[in-house]
């Protein structure tokens, strides 16, 4: 019986994975041409300045519509956009798309916004990534310092002399650099402090339960006191509940991103809401009144 039940475990896993390299098959093919199709675009979501209140950045999340299957999450397609090196033409068209849309904010007289762009391992090694910052700041007329880039902790451990030399050159032109997801990779602090970063992004995981999980205000209440000691900035990601906000602006963090403020929505949505409340008042912070 133990037998039998091995082999049809086995069948089944067969199957299974036979069902799963094809569909790793089809993304793979599908993405090849989603840019060409149209089917990619960003959304934004914005950063709040945890002491009065005003939005004072934007980030850019890619969003796949694929025909058939509806909305994929870039979670469950950028591995493989890593792995058969789409990215690079992507990620190309995510820097030009992203700096359009602070400019575009700005040529309709809103205060200005800096946006902030997500870069994967691939790009961050490959050598057109300086001239693909610099054709999008180029060709859609923003001044470097509204750009921040968002790279891992795992980008700059693997080969740190490389990672020192890019951020430097990155830096050079004017350009923020954030490190994203901060607190789940590797980095040890001393690397750290050779990093040219300006501001850190305290992992959402960390917000997890915040003010009931005492390990998690160690671990924030830490990394905020630390990035002040370095003179760097802290966003908090994944901020959902107006308790995490109280928490956040009695620790003095820098920045809030999370559902509480807004969720990912598109451009022209969001322009609407900026247009209506570009200062994103106090009143909507403590309230709540305002959606966005
Ligand atoms: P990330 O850069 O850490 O982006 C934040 C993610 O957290 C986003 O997921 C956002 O929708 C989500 N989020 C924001 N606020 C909240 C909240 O209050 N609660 C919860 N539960 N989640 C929140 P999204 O858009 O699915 O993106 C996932 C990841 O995909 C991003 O994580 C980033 O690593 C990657 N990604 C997105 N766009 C790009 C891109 O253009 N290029 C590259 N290379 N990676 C991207
Ligand atoms: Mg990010
Ligand atoms: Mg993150
Ligand atoms: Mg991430």
């Amino acid at each position: 019986h133990a037998k039998q039940l091995g082999r049809n475990t086995f069948a089944f896993y067969e199957t299974y994975m036979d069902e799963k390299a094809q569909h790793i098959l089809s993304i793979e093919h599908d993405l090849r041409n989603a840019l060409a199709s149209n089917q990619l675009s960003l959304a934004y979501q914005p950063q709040v300045n945890a002491q009065d209140g005003r939005i004072s950045a934007i980030e850019a999340l890619l969003r796949w519509q694929h025909p058939t299957r509806g909305a994929i999450p870039p979670d469950d397609f950028i591995p493989y956009a890593e792995e058969t090196g789409a990215i690079i033409p992507i990620g190309r068209w995510v820097l030009l798309e992203a700096c359009n849309a602070a400019k575009q904010l700005q040529a309709e007289g809103l205060p200005h916004l800096k946006v902030c762009v997500n870069l994967s391992a691939r790009q961050f090694d490959h050598p057109d990534l300086i001239e693909h910052i610099k054709e999008a700041l180029a060709t859609s007329g923003l001044a470097p310092h509204w750009l921040e880039l968002e790279i891992t902790e795992s980008m700059l451990m693997r080969d740190m002399q490389y990672a020192i030399d890019t951020l430097n050159r990155i830096k050079m032109m004017g350009i923020s650099l954030a490190i994203d997801d901060f607190g789940t990779g590797y980095s040890s602090l001393s690397h750290l402090k050779k990093m040219p970063v300006d501001l850190l992004k305290v992992d959402r995981s960390f917000l997890h339960d915040i003010p009931k999980d005492k390990d998690n205000i160690a671990i924030t209440s830490t990394i905020i006191a630390m990035a002040r000691q370095l003179g760097l900035s802290v966003v908090a990601e994944g901020v959902e509940t107006k308790e995490q906000m109280r928490f956040l602006q009695d620790i003095d963090c820098t920045l809030m991103q999370g559902f509480l403020f807004s969720r990912p929505i598109d451009f022209e949505t969001f322009k609407a809401h900026y247009k209506a409340c570009p200062f994103h008042c106090r009143v909507c912070l403590e309230y709540n009144a305002c959606s966005i």
